[in-house]
């Protein structure tokens, strides 16, 4: 694939996200392990609200679910996101993701090795979204507000 059917190719996949995002399951019933962040970046105008239920004992992510608004890279990340670490996924492995798609976001556009494009699925999409600094922050904010969601299940005995 060339170089533009490949930036084709990210763009239609950030637009179907952004059109139809997954993991919008309004919000989730009370008890303990749940956490919730709310994210702003105000450069953009996006806002992210998320709320994660870990489970009763292991670091396991077991429901997400989020609003938002903002531009579609905020919204299609938040949505590609929640499609790598659902159903179920250890947050150990979300923390590998996250350090990954950091990497991606700092890399000015330029891809990352096969392997660890694989391990971030469409995530990849974002790389050209690496030129541009000012919507690196778009990108991330999802990303942020789980870390954030997580950490503050985690307070909760
Ligand atoms: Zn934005």
């Amino acid at each position: 694939m060339s170089y533009n059917e490949m930036e084709q190719l990210y763009q239609q996949v950030i637009l179907d996200h952004s059109k139809r995002p997954h993991g919008q399951h309004g919000e989730l019933a009370d008890g303990p392990r749940v956490g919730e962040s709310f994210q702003v970046n105000p450069t953009c105008g996006d806002q992210i609200k998320l709320q994660v239920r870990l489970h009763d004992q292991d670091a396991v992510l077991e429901e997400i679910s989020w609003e938002g608004v903002g531009c579609s890279i905020s919204q299609a990340s938040m949505s590609i996101l929640y499609d790598l670490v659902t159903p179920t996924k250890p947050v150990e492995e979300f923390n590998r993701l996250l350090g990954l798609f950091r990497e991606l976001m700092h890399s000015k556009g330029q891809p990352l090795s096969e392997d660890k494009e694989d391990l971030l699925e469409d995530a990849t999409a974002f790389t050209g979204v690496a030129k541009y600094s000012a919507r690196v922050k778009c990108a991330l904010l999802g990303w942020m507000a789980l870390q954030d969601a997580i950490a503050s299940a985690e307070n909760q005995s």
